[in-house]
């Protein structure tokens, strides 16, 4: 399919608007999107232990749309959901992005180590195919919670020994640049923003959990519409009364995400807005701690704001 310069142009003004940048970058990020459409930059989606919902989060994609960003932009060679190629012809696909050194190798799911057969994929297990394509790539975005921390397969009692992909990657010293893109799943601005920030400028600045300072240098609770509550006690301690909500286990005390400046679902709305808790869904300790579970009547609750839990 042959695309304009305009219409580069014109996704490229969607994407500096949505990520609040200077118009000054549509150009560099038109060629962005230019190479992604030229299949310059190749892209590998493998899901380990994953519900898909962060390849469902992709689909929900604004700017560009999922049919764009399908059709126009992602250079999959393989996709486990989205691609209609199965058994021989799929690990054709996978073994051939392998062997392209310019592949960006996306990884979904959280990684076996403790029971690898609990996922293979063409008869490998999970585990040695991601660290085999991790090696050739040029770089590898965990994207959702599961792939970044372990998420929720990692959640006690564990029976997989799931692990995040850069503890299974560092287990066998493989270095390969890796960004990690938490959430449960992620927003789609997100996952499509870093891509176009991997080609066109490289790897973001990251934090001590490589995830980009952009996305997730901020605690959610700072920009909280109800932040004055907070800071005035007025908690809701049931549901559908106004006010904070900490008092029933929001965790956006301790949760680094932009959401509550983005928005979800193209900006309509989003968890605190929708008057749910913050659940933490893009912190590292999500669904690993039994102090923080996603609702609660939490009227003694004392968590500082500032800190964010790890474990
Ligand atoms: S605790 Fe939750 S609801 Fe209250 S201000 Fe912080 S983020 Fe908003
Ligand atoms: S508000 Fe909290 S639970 Fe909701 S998407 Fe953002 S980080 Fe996840």
């Amino acid at each position: 399919m042959t695309i304009s310069r305009r219409t580069f142009l014109k996704d490229a003004g969607l994407i500096a608007a949505s990520f609040g940048l200077s118009p000054l970058l549509k150009p560099s990020l038109a060629s962005a999107l230019e190479e992604l459409a030229t299949g310059r930059a190749p892209i590998l989606w493998l899901q380990g232990q994953s519900c898909s919902g962060c390849s469902v989060s992709l689909l929900n994609s604004e700017s560009p749309g999922p049919a764009e960003l399908l059709t126009r932009y992602l250079s999959l060679y393989f996709h486990q959901t989205l691609s209609a190629a199965t058994g021989p012809s799929a690990r054709k696909a996978v073994e051939k992005a392998i062997g392209d050194k310019n592949t960006i190798l996306v990884v979904e799911g959280a990684v076996p180590l403790g029971m690898q057969d609990a996922c293979v994929i063409g008869g490998e297990p999970f585990a040695e195919l991601v660290r085999r394509a991790a090696t050739s790539a040029r770089a590898v975005i965990s994207v959702g919670t599961c792939s970044s921390f372990g998420g929720i397969p990692a959640a006690p009692p564990n029976p997989t020994g799931a692990t995040s992909v850069a503890e299974a990657l560092k287990q066998v010293g493989i270095t390969t640049p890796l960004i990690n893109l938490p959430g449960c799943p992620p927003h789609p601005a997100w996952m499509v923003g870093t891509l176009i920030h991997l080609l066109k400028v490289g790897v973001p600045e990251l934090d001590e959990h490589r995830r980009p300072v952009r996305t997730y240098g901020q605690l959610l609770h700072d920009l909280c519409p109800y932040y004055a509550d907070y800071q005035a006690k007025r908690f809701a301690t049931a549901i559908g009364e106004k006010g904070c909500l900490f008092k029933q286990g929001c965790q956006g005390v301790v949760t680094r995400a932009d959401c509550s400046r983005r928005g979800w679902n193209g900006g309509v709305s989003w968890c605190l807005q929708a008057r749910s808790v913050c659940i933490g869904c893009a912190r590292p300790g999500f669904a690993a701690d039994p102090e923080f579970p996603f609702f609660r009547f939490n009227e003694n609750a004392s968590q500082e704001s500032g800190k964010e839990v790890t474990s």
